[in-house]
């Protein structure tokens, strides 16, 4: 490549993935730069849960302190039946004796704090927005990106010795090295979420799981405490209900209380009122719960994919966001050790692409609410008298700890690496 070349990794797409992995080049002294199609990156999307083990990549950036001052230190993880009968309580991250906390945090604030890290460390220059990728050519020794502005019009092409596509769930790259995919795969399950102003419940720092398919299932946790002078948190939830595929696949999707709000319109319990939850939510959002079959590569030349782009899978076990991550974080070490080569590529992509195909197919079958399916099976979703008789806490207990094992958060292997 000639002169030209004006960067060693240019990252395409400034969501969590793509700004993670821009903190980590940095910390290893290659350089980079962000490229995000919207203008302006703003508060979108609603809660996420950050767990420990990705929580222990963003301390080895130094983001604990930032973290704290936006997002909750999850306590504890329960689940209960539609009766608001208690299953099981787990405690979680530092609570559960990990050496990192799990966050329960707005996932735009946790793009903001990454966002204000790279801004910090990289300089101002180092995110550009209004950046829509089209398509990259590599070039031998390089690659050549191409962009539109927000109005569609081509912009100049940055040539880079690295492409990263961090463009999420309807990446532009990935559809150019698999044309004939299609769309990602609809579950069944369609996912409605909010944020409200809500008293806290519990512990102040629970996540819960309650009910199942095909009635319907809440998780539900706070994701900002103090907000007012009444002692509120910012709550978040999370419906998923068994549904036709709904025709849009857009993460800021408005929808109706009605569509989704029948199932849930007796769960009074004492500790959450969750038709007020519903009801009060000012502006409840709809996805289809979507993923695509594992691939066998996303390394093509000197491109690769990172995150949802690589490895889209079901948000059931609070993994999205931590995978983009985890991504980032052995792609920086693998550039470090073997320089801006498809080697180092290659290698990134042997380790990440087997490890995230399973999380991918378990968030299919066994995510950590499998819980909820096994009691609601044996149960005939009655009510119960006793837990133990429809399930032991050892059985119990391994169904999380298994779950943990394959996304790489099982507590004393995290600890002890
Ligand atoms: C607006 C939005 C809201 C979301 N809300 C939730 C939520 O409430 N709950 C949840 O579990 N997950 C949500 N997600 C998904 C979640 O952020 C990801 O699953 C996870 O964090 C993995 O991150 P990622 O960086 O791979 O992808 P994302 O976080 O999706 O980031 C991808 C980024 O690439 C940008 N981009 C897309 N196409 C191009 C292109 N052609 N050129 C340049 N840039 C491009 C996007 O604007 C985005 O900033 C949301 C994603 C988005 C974009």
């Amino acid at each position: 490549m000639s002169k030209e070349v004006v960067m060693d990794v240019a990252i395409v797409g400034g969501g969590i993935g793509g700004l993670a992995l821009a903190l980590f080049l940095h910390q290893r002294g290659i350089g980079c730069r962000v490229y995000e199609a919207i203008p302006e990156i703003g508060t979108v999307g609603a809660g996420i849960n950050l767990l420990p083990h990705a929580v222990k990549q963003l301390d080895s950036l130094g983001l604990i302190p930032e973290l704290d001052k936006v997002g909750i230190r999850t306590k504890d993880a329960s689940y209960f039946n539609k009766y608001g009968q208690h299953i099981y309580t787990e405690p979680a991250g530092m609570n559960a004796g990990y050496k990192w906390p799990q966050y329960s945090i707005h996932r735009g604030d946790l793009q903001q704090v990454l966002l204000n890290a790279v801004i910090d460390r990289l300089g101002p220059d180092s995110v550009v927005t209004g950046h829509r990728c089209v398509g990259v050519e590599n070039t031998g020794d390089g690659v050549t990106v191409a962009f539109e502005d927000p109005d569609g019009t081509l912009l100049d092409p940055v040539r880079a010795r690295i492409c990263v596509a961090a463009d999420g769930i309807h990446s532009v790259i990935r559809k150019q090295f698999y044309p004939d995919e299609g769309e990602p795969v609809y579950s069944g399950l369609t996912i409605w979420r909010g944020v409200v102003p809500f008293k806290p419940f519990l512990s102040g720092a629970n996540t819960i799981r309650v009910g199942w398919m095909p009635v319907g299932k809440i998780m539900v946790y706070p994701i900002r405490d103090n907000i007012d002078d009444e002692g509120n948190q910012l709550m978040n939830w999370v419906v998923t209900q068994e549904r036709p595929k709904p025709d849009s696949m857009d993460w800021n999707k408005p929808a109706k209380l009605e569509d989704f709000f029948e199932p849930f319109k007796d769960w009074h319990f004492d500790w959450l009122d969750v038709p007020e939850l519903l009801r009060q939510t000012p502006r409840p959002l709809i996805f289809p719960m979507v993923d695509r079959d594992p691939v066998e590569t996303w390394t093509f030349g000197r491109t690769t994919l990172l995150g949802d782009a690589a490895h889209p899978m079901y948000p059931r076990g609070s993994n999205g966001a931590g995978q983009s991550i985890l991504d980032g974080k052995i792609l920086s070490q693998r550039l470090s050790e073997k320089g801006l080569t498809e080697e180092a590529l290659q290698l990134y992509d042997k380790e990440r692409v087997a490890k995230t195909a399973q999380v991918v197919l378990t968030n299919r079958k066994n995510p950590p609410d499998a819980i909820l399916r096994e009691v609601y099976e044996r149960s005939g979703n009655q009510p119960f008298d006793r837990i133990q008789d429809l399930i032991s806490d050892e059985e119990l207990a391994e169904i999380s700890a298994s779950y943990k094992r394959i996304a790489g958060f099982a507590k004393e292997q995290l600890n002890a690496e």
